[in-house]
């Protein structure tokens, strides 16, 4: 067991993410590809994150917006 990857978190987990944050990623895929349905392909990622972590858009949460943050910051792609 190591601690999860996102810097204040501190939850153990045998992956690379805690459950919380696990459960965030994939909600945060599946949020991706809905949007791109709905708005098109132009959409990129890093607009989808970045609405997300608006902090007046407190519907996302604070796990997804935690995830979101790191993937932005490490420029990981949802869906490669
Ligand atoms: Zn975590």
């Amino acid at each position: 067991m190591s601690e999860c990857t996102l810097d204040d978190c501190f939850n153990l987990t045998q992956d690379k993410f805690c459950t919380h944050h696990l459960l965030s990623l994939e909600n945060l895929k599946t949020g991706f590809l809905k949007w791109k349905k709905a708005y098109g392909r132009s959409i990129s990622q890093k607009k989808y994150l970045t609405q997300l972590i608006d902090t007046e858009n407190m519907s996302s949460g604070l796990y997804i917006q935690e995830v979101a943050a790191y993937l932005l910051k490490n420029k990981i792609e949802l869906n490669a």
